[in-house]
Parts: structure tokens; sequence; C-alpha cells
């Protein structure tokens, strides 16, 4: 069963200068249940806007949305905030979207309040407890600020906000982007835990094509708002179709320049380039 189908989705934004945005032109897409959907395109090229339309987050101009058999677009206010338990995001700036007054149980408490599905404090401060040891923090992170976390442990409050409502789907958009490299890794290891262990449908957006391709069954290419391509990873980040894809993939290959030092010293190239220096 597919758990998300969009069609011809549109999102318009009035532009600095008065002109008109065109941020979302006309994409379509679906993802079947358990699956995991990449969505990859240069800076600026909509996929946040396409995630935060997928979740109705925001508006489309024109388009149909349909979630787990339901047209989001026809929901009320209402219908959609107790519907929102299901379909959850996950943001690449963890600090930014973890309110800094309230403390790391507050933060996960949240969306359990709002989506009513608890009767008691103390079954939802069971919840929360029981969901942030899921995603590696134990029960001295409860009374913390989200100021007193590392980067990672931040976007593990994320991850725990998003799927303490038990959702059913989650758009994950760039979630690793901001974290250090080194952490990066265990925080995917985590999302790719958590999709088999509860059987979660991912939309994962990503500029980074390394990511994409071991994550993700399947890859969508987006340009300029634009739908480009779409297939399995395997397809369409070893064969592309088009050649923007093929641009987007040799622009994410690092030119040897921009390899780290420390890179450099672990592979034993540094010290090979000094001796070619001194002995030409
Ligand atoms: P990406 O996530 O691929 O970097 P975005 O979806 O954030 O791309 O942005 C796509 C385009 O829409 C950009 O030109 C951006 O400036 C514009 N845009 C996105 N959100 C807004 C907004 N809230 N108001 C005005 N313009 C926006
Ligand atoms: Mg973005």
């Amino acid at each position: 069963m597919a758990v998300v189908e969009v069609n011809d989705v549109r999102k318009t934004f009035p532009g600095p200068q008065g002109q008109t945005v065109t941020a979302v032109d006309g994409v379509s897409l679906s993802v079947e249940a358990g699956e995991c959907l990449g969505v990859i395109g240069e800076s600026g090229s909509g996929k946040s806007t396409l995630g935060r339309l997928v979740l109705r987050l925001m508006e489309p101009d024109s388009g149909s949305i349909v979630l787990e058999g339901e047209d989001v677009l026809a929901l009320s206010r209402r219908e959609l905030r107790r519907r929102r338990r299901r379909w959850q995001i996950v943001f690449q700036e963890p600090f930014a979207s973890l309110n800094p007054r309230l403390t790391i149980r507050q933060i996960v408490e949240e969306p359990l309040i709002v989506s009513k599905m608890y009767k008691t404090r103390a079954e939802r401060w069971k919840k929360v407890a029981r969901t942030l040891e899921e995603v590696g923090l134990s029960g001295e992170f409860l009374d913390r600020r989200p100021a007193n976390l590392s980067g990672g442990q931040q976007q593990r409050v994320g991850i725990a906000r998003a799927l303490v409502t038990d959702p059913t789907l989650m758009v994950l958009d760039e979630p690793t982007s901001s974290l250090d490299l080194t952490i990066r890794a265990s925080i995917l290891a985590l999302l790719a835990d958590l999709r088999l262990s509860r059987g979660l449908t991912y939309i994962f957006i990503s500029h980074d094509i390394e990511t994409v391709r071991h994550f993700c069954s399947r890859v969508l290419v987006m340009r300029r708002g634009k739908f480009v391509e779409i297939g399995t990873s395997r397809q369409v980040l070893t064969e592309p179709r088009e050649p923007y894809t093929q641009a987007l993939m040799s622009a994410a290959m690092p030119p040897v320049p921009y390899e780290s030092a420390a890179a450099r010293r672990d592979s034993g190239r540094e010290a090979v380039s000094h001796i070619q220096v001194g002995n030409p």
C-alpha cells in the first residue's frame, strides 16, 4: 500500500522584489509502506518545501496529497490535528527546532498532549522516558534543557519528539547535515534501526548523495522546484538518465584539495605527497 501519494503539487512564495518564486512546481511522488524515498537536489531546489507540503505543514497552491488513503487537503484543522500524530517531521537544525525554555521531558511530552494520546501525566511521562531510551538517551536527560546537550543529543531529542506519538510516516529534512561528521553515522544508524524496528516509512531529504545511496531504496531528484527523475537509488545514482543528476553527482565528489588533513594522514597519502615534493 502506498503511504504517500502526491500528485502535481505546486507552491509559490512572494519573492523579495515582488516577483513570484515557484518553490515546488508540479511534483508527483509515491512512497510505499516501510520504504525510504530519498529527495536530493541542490540548495534552493524545493526539497524542504516539498517535505512540508507532503505533511500539510504548509498549504499547496494546487495538487493533491493522500496519506494512508486519506485526502489530507480535505481534512479540517481539527481532523488534521488528530491525524498529525501519524505523520511527523525531523528538522535539519535540532537546536533551532527545540524550545530552549523547556526541559527535554516537556519537549517530548508536548506532541502527546496535542494529540491527546494519554489521559494522565504519569502515562505520558512513562512514554516519554521509554521513547528517549529508544533513541539512546537515558533518564538523566529528562530534566535538562536543549542548550546543555550536544548537537547529536539534540537531534536524538528531535527524533524522540517525532517518534513519541508512534507515527507511520516521518519526513527527515537533512537530519544530519548540521552535525559533526563523527556523529552523523550514529544518528543515521539510529534512524535506520528505527525504520526497521517500527516499520516506519521515510521521506529522507538530503544533499548528500552517498548518504542517500546507502539509506534509501529509491530517490527523487529535484531542480528549481521541478521533478527531474525518480527511480531506484542504484539506477539513479549509478546510471542517471538526466544530465542534471550527473552534474549533481560529479559536484558531490570532493576534489582532492578539499580532503581534510586528517583524512590524508589516515590514508597515508600525506606522507606520500611529502616524499614526492621532496623527491620529484
Ligand atoms: P531546499 O530545501 O531544496 O534548499 P527550499 O524548499 O527551502 O529548498 O526553498 C525553495 C525555494 O523557495 C527557494 O528559492 C526559497 O528561497 C523559497 N522559499 C522557501 N520557503 C520560503 C518562504 N517561507 N518564503 C519565501 N520563499 C521561500
Ligand atoms: Mg532545505
